[in-house]
């Protein structure tokens, strides 16, 4: 077995595998091109934001350890050329400068997702930031402690924008997040975004929304600026989180199939699939492959390592001998800026209509805890179901503690395709300390069902 990257998705297949084949049924080379294995890209923001320490504390296993389970780990290594006649792949070892192949009777691609760069962020400068790998959050450490950095400029208003904003705001700068749309989180509805946008702002960071940027100003070999086309923003340090594409390049120079999304699409075992079915020992998982939305059936690419996990556990299974499935996602996703939680899964309105459904919504606002309770603080739930059935297409909801988590109520009932009427009716947990009596997820439920 030969893995392609050596991250989330690629390690849990090795580790699965190993799990039910030993040394002396498989043998298992993963390759990976940076330092770091299985490591947690989604701690970054809290590391720069010094909750958390790094890069170490940000690893769940390092080689050392995949090699104790007969694991053969090699960084350092970039997988360069695949050949599917002939069953081998071409390695770049970086630092010896030489190219090995090796042959393989299964292919676990994992290779997972790049950054999007417009032409205008394409510029060598110090001083500009992505947020992909660990190697990414050590350079903005190095940085942002090699001098008085004052102005930060966070371009991109998704989850990793808005939690960069709140690493760097608790670094002390001085913060604009600037976003293209018309709000930031843009995957939550417009008046749920609204809420989002008051709270950015109201931590300090100046928030423009509607704006494009045109090109980073430099001087002196350091970003001086981010031009706009709005004026002009200081920076001394600028972080881009302008989202990423699926990292597919090696599979479709080998003649992989690719999915309509550029992801690469896989049956529910994970294994890549193509116009002529499946292709012969080579799976995928991650960042790098398309998933299917259990709400409007449409391939989506979304790069989440919530998915990357099961999905690399699931080809695991599979590549052992085992049988697994993956059925698809609902669009659940969680962040938080400062103590402002946001949360969604399945539809947004945007996405309901796109797919045709008609549906109707209900907003509510409420609490975290009885509201006579200590630490009681307010919260809106958004709930989207279909007009005429009532079933639950979609939830959202901003407020502080803990708002978030209570997704996952909806989530459940969305992939157990329940109605709002249903819902109303659910045995949830309460007390005092934990809930109004009437929890805010079944306050939503019903008034979403008073108007089916
Ligand atoms: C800042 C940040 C915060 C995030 N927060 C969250 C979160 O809160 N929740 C969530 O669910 N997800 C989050 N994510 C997303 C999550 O990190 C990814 O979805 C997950 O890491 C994907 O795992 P993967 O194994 O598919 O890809 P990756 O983690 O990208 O791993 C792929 C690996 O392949 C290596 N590679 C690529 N090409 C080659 C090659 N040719 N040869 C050898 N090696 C190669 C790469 O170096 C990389 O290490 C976050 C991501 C970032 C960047």
């Amino acid at each position: 077995m030969i893995v392609i990257g050596g991250d989330a998705a690629g390690m849990s297949a090795a580790s699965q595998a190993r799990r039910r084949l030993g040394p002396g049924e498989l043998e298992i080379l993963a390759f990976e091109r940076g330092d770091f294995t299985s490591y947690s890209a989604c701690g970054i923001p809290y590391w720069v934001g010094g909750l958390v320490g790094g890069p170490d504390e940000l690893i769940a296993r390092d080689p050392a350890t995949f090699r104790k389970d007969h694991i053969d780990v090699r960084t350092g290594h970039e997988v360069t050329g695949i050949n599917l006649d002939a069953r081998t792949v071409t390695v770049r070892d970086i630092a010896a400068g030489k190219d090995i192949t090796e042959g393989y009777d299964v292919l676990m691609y994992a290779a997972g997702a790049v950054p999007v760069r417009p032409a205008w962020a394409d510029n060598p400068a110090s001083g500009i930031f992505g947020v992909q790998t660990l190697g990414d959050g050590a350079a903005i450490e190095a940085w942002l402690s090699s001098f008085d950095a004052r102005d930060a400029v966070v371009i991109g208003g998704g989850y990793i924008g808005v939690e960069m904003a709140e690493a760097l705001i608790r670094r002390g700068l001085r913060v604009t997040l600037v976003e293209r749309s018309g709000q930031p989180m843009s995957t939550v509805d417009p008046d749920m975004g609204a809420l989002v946008a008051d709270a950015v702002r109201g931590l300090g960071i100046e928030l423009r929304t509607g704006v494009a940027v045109r090109a980073l100003e430099t001087s002196d070999d350091r970003v001086r600026a981010v031009v706009t086309d709005d004026g002009t923003i200081p920076a001394d340090v600028v972080v881009l989180g302008l989202g990423v594409r699926p990292n597919t390049a090696l599979a479709d120079a080998a003649g992989i199939p690719l999915g309509d999304t550029g992801g690469l699409a896989t049956d529910l075992r994970q294994r890549v699939t193509g116009p002529d079915g499946v292709v012969d020992g080579v799976w995928a998982a991650g960042d790098c492959v398309q998933v299917t939305h259990l709400v409007s059936g449409k391939s989506l690419h979304v790069p989440l390592g919530t998915h990357a996990n099961k999905q690399g556990r699931v080809a695991g299974i599979n590549i052992g001998g085992g049988y697994a499935t993956f059925p698809g996602v609902i669009g659940t996703a969680v962040t938080k800026i400062c103590d402002l939680e946001v949360a969604r899964t399945g539809l947004s309105s945007k996405e309901a209509e796109a797919a045709g459904f008609r549906f109707v919504t209900a907003t509510i606002e409420s609490t975290n805890r009885a509201g006579y309770f200590p630490g009681a603080v307010p919260m809106t739930v958004k709930v989207i179901a279909e007009k005429d059935t009532g079933l639950l297409l979609g939830a959202q909801i901003v407020g502080r503690a803990e708002a978030a988590k209570r997704i996952d109520a909806f989530a459940i009932a969305v992939w157990n395709r329940m109605t709002v009427v249903e819902m109303t009716a659910l045995d949830l947990g309460y007390a005092p300390p934990f809930a109004p009596v009437w929890d805010p997820v079944l306050i939503a439920a019903r008034k979403a069902a008073d108007k089916i």
